[in-house]
């Protein structure tokens, strides 16, 4: 608690850590400490005016004030003297179409019920002018497809600063934060409040029921579009604007005074979560989304998902103002990865011929009465489209399918260079082509297919709003600079692999993403269970900012060291070494020898055994040996055996069967002599993460040898690439030249070589991907202060010492409190030994 308080109280620009394991009080320490520095500080800067200097809280000198309070830098007052936001501006220009029928579409052109898809007609400044409202040509644009075009009429609270926001990345996580800050003082103390996704907030039923979160956003902004057009032809024609206000919309932000009654009883509620807040919308009867999103100017602290801060295209559209503010990023183990992740974009063949078709067939049939700007937006999109799937095409019988390039060589190849997309996607923005081109060919497509079912017309209208919106993200994608991501070109082999072929836009940036929420932030907190290797978070994260700069806290683990058994097993019961390196895992003597090594296994350890391979195809093939050669009717002698499945949706079922049998086996072991269950799970699969084996769930995890991710990765060679251009480019001198030559000459290798080239942050990220994901694993298996788990590490390479030419050591990378348990067993006797003590020591202790 006291680290956080410090580091915040350390001054403007810190970036700390804080490693708390499961079980720790993390979130409690996050909300005392965060809270409280929050609270002093307003106190501090009411003071700090009356006090000599103008220092701040503390800077007075008074002896009875601790000396954080007395080094205390001042912020700026509680409520900055507010200037109203500018009301927004109105959209871009539009004209209803000439004399005779407002839409300009007579009789013969389709009749009153194709009007409404008709487009407005579209101005545009000359080709090579601005974009409008300012866009730069390089501007950074996420894919919040959600967030667009949101404007309400709402006058604005004065903003609260500082404020602190909290964000995790599940509404749960976020309900269970809500739920920690209820037990403690401060939740009478401040005002606070959760913002969640339409999708969870929504209480508009004939919205709700379209189910999708895509959906919900898409009609929610429409109904909002609909009630703002209405207004802008009111306010042309009659100059009666408020007269149609009511007209149209959402009727659940119709009423004001219903909005104001929302926000007052959640203010007098205190800590509210996301399920609270539709609760009091319910009853009030007014939307609690746009309710919430009113209260964040005012609040002191807001707790919102990931996607909701971190995206910056959402940060604008919510109105967030990080300046001066604390950010803290729960669950913060792979945040690079799900920076990047959010400004990824990805369009599959099948999406672009959607597009295509539904353009074509708009074009067709609207030609004639489209104006001028409108038809030549259409046709370029049309181009863009073509180019896309040409791209795709593989004519050649080649094994190379997938390529990766940057924007400009993408944009080059294609002969696209010269196609304005600021302007194009703008147009895409203002013009509500999706929704028009996407109705129409919904409306075709149903007349077609007779489709009368709302579901079904409803399933055809977001799926093609959704490959319009996959073409959006990806022009958007091309609008980052050159160097921020890479293009995917992943053409469809000709025996069908991969199975679709599709364009993806890889974000690599990380740090360019991150340094928009630190340039702006007061201070920046990532907290969460393990957060090691630091170096790696550094450098992908906020690699200008010098080791030494970041503050970091790690708590031990809260179970004492005897309730863990670490043990790296280098050899199998016949002496045989174990090495489930790629070349040498398949080999019939290795997988023979796991097998014995299982079958002995089971007959020392109790109830739940969990044994992770490195994918489901080396999980299928050992399974599928050992039940030719018997070792599976050895091992159901000891224990059931379960193998995790392919698909979601079955592994609830999968895992109450494995659990109910453990319990089962625990009352009536003595009679049948099985013990408990086995579970083959896979790393990265559906069971390594986000599920926990506590207690007799997993009193033993099996980790079979090291799931280094596939260097054939495309996306993953180039993340690596990237990263060691930036660990390269702080290096000096010489050191610096060989980092660079690696990231040139790697251009077009393949993924070994370009490992093998890597120096240090490169080769770093790729073994760190490898543990990281044993660490998640093996930690499934200790969830509470009582638990106990013996972790068998199975192959030689976790006994390697490190070395200058070679991978540094596995083990290197686990987590402190099971590296400092670690033992390495030279031969099975010796694990053997070990389990039996460890079971009989912690049996006795319960
Ligand atoms: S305004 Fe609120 S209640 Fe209405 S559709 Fe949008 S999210 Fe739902």
């Amino acid at each position: 608690m006291s680290f956080l308080y410090g580091a915040l109280s350390s001054g403007p620009g810190a970036l700390a850590l804080l490693e708390s394991p499961t079980g720790t009080g993390k979130t409690l320490s996050i909300i005392c400490s965060a809270l409280q520095w929050l609270l002093d500080s307003r106190e501090a800067s009411a003071t700090a005016p009356s006090r000599a200097g103008g220092g701040g809280a503390g800077t007075g000198g008074d002896d009875d004030e601790p000396d954080w309070m007395r080094d205390f830098t001042p912020l700026p007052p509680e409520k900055e003297a507010t200037k109203k936001k500018p009301k927004p501006k109105p959209p871009a220009t539009r004209k209803t179409a000439g004399p005779g029928r407002p839409d300009g579409l007579g009789e013969q052109d389709g009749g009153d019920d194709e009007v409404e898809f008709l487009l407005e007609e579209y101005e545009t400044d000359g080709e090579d002018g601005p974009g409008r409202r300012g866009v730069g040509k390089r501007a950074h644009c996420g894919n919040s497809s959600s967030s667009e075009g949101e404007e309400l009429d709402e006058e604005e609270e004065e903003e609260v600063t500082p404020k602190v926001y909290f964000t995790s990345r599940t509404h749960s996580q976020l309900s269970q934060f809500v739920g920690e800050l209820k037990r403690t003082e401060f939740a009478g103390r401040i005002r606070m409040v959760c913002l969640g996704s339409r999708k969870n907030l929504c209480i508009n039923k004939d919205v709700l029921k379209l189910g999708s979160a895509n959906r919900i956003n898409e009609r929610c902004l429409e109904l909002q579009k609909n009630k703002k057009s209405s207004k802008i032809k009111v306010e042309d024609e009659k100059r009666k604007a408020r007269q149609a206000k009511n007209s149209c919309g959402c009727p659940m932000l119709r009423n004001k005074s219903l909005q104001k009654e929302f926000r007052s009883e959640v203010s007098n509620q205190g800590a509210l979560d996301i399920e609270d807040l539709a609760h009091i919308g319910k009853k009030i009867g007014t939307c609690p989304y746009y309710g919430s999103r009113d209260m964040v100017r005012s609040a002191d602290l807001v707790v919102l998902p990931y996607q909701s801060l971190l995206l910056k295209s959402a940060r604008e559209s919510l109105g967030l103002n990080l300046k001066n503010s604390v950010v803290i990023i729960d669950e913060a183990h792979n945040l690079a990865d799900s920076l990047t992740n959010m400004y990824n974009s990805k369009i599959t063949s099948s999406q672009l011929k959607a597009v295509l078709s539904h353009l074509d067939a708009y074009l067709d049939r609207f030609h004639n009465v489209l104006g001028a700007g409108n038809r030549r937006y259409i046709q370029t999109l049309t181009v863009l489209t073509r180019s896309f799937l040409r791209v795709l095409i593989n004519n050649q019988d080649v094994d190379k399918t997938m390529s990766s390039m940057t924007i400009n060589q993408f944009l080059f190849s294609l002969d696209i260079d010269n196609i304005n997309i600021v302007k194009l996607c703008q147009y895409v923005k203002e013009s509500n082509i999706i929704h028009k081109v996407s109705g129409y060919a919904n409306k075709m497509t149903s007349i077609q297919d007779g489709v009368n079912q709302l579901g079904q017309k409803q399933e055809h209208e977001g799926s093609s709003i959704a490959c319009f919106q996959a073409l959006v993200d990806f022009l958007r994608s091309l609008l980052n600079r050159n160097d921020d991501g890479r293009i995917i070109v992943a053409k469809q082999k000709l025996n069908g692999q991969p199975e679709e072929a599709y364009l993806k836009f890889v974000m690599l940036c990380a740090e360019k993403i991150f340094s928009e929420v630190t340039r702006d932030a007061y201070a920046v907190i990532l907290a969460g269970g393990t957060l090691q290797p630091i170096e790696e978070t550094r450098l992908r994260l906020s690699p200008d900012l010098p080791p030494a700069d970041i503050k970091f806290f790690t708590c031990n683990h809260i179970v004492p060291p005897e309730s863990i058994l670490p043990v790296a097993v280098t050899r199998g019961p016949s002496g045989k070494t174990f090495d489930f390196s790629y070349n040498s895992r398949s080999s019939p003597s290795m997988i023979e020898e796991l097998g014995r090594f299982v079958c002995n296994i089971v007959t020392v350890v109790p109830e739940g055994v969990v044994m992770f391979f490195s994918s489901y195809d080396y999980e299928r093939r050992v399974y599928d040996a050992w039940t030719t050669a018997g070792t599976i009717s050895k091992i159901c002698k000891k224990k059931h055996v379960f193998r995790e499945p392919r698909n979601s949706a079955d592994v609830e079922a999968v895992l109450s069967k494995y659990k109910e049998t453990i319990q089962a086996c625990s009352k009536n072991s003595q009679d049948t002599g099985v013990n408990g269950a086995l579970l083959l799970a896979v790393v990265g699969g559906k069971i390594s993460e986000g599920i926990n084996f506590s207690d007799g769930m997993g009193r033993c995890v099996i980790m079979v040898g090291l799931p280094y991710p596939s260097p054939s990765d495309v996306e993953l060679i180039e993340t690596i690439k990237h990263i060691e251009t930036i660990s390269s480019s702080l290096l000096v001198g010489d050191d610096k030249t060989s980092g660079r030559k690696c990231d040139d000459e790697c251009e077009l290798q393949p993924g070994y070589d370009i490992l093998r080239k890597c120096t240090k942050g490169g080769r770093d990220y790729y073994e760190n991907l490898c543990m990281k994901a044993v660490n998640q694993s093996i930690g499934r298996a200790i969830r509470h202060i009582n638990d106990y788990a013996a972790m068998l590490l199975v192959d030689s390479r976790y006994a390697q010492a490190s070395s200058s030419k070679s991978f540094s050591s596995p083990t290197d990378k686990l987590p402190q409190w099971i590296k400092t348990q670690l033992s390495y067993a030279q031969n099975y006797g010796e694990v053997h030994r070990l389990l039996y003590q460890f079971f009989k020591f912690n049996k006795q202790k319960c």
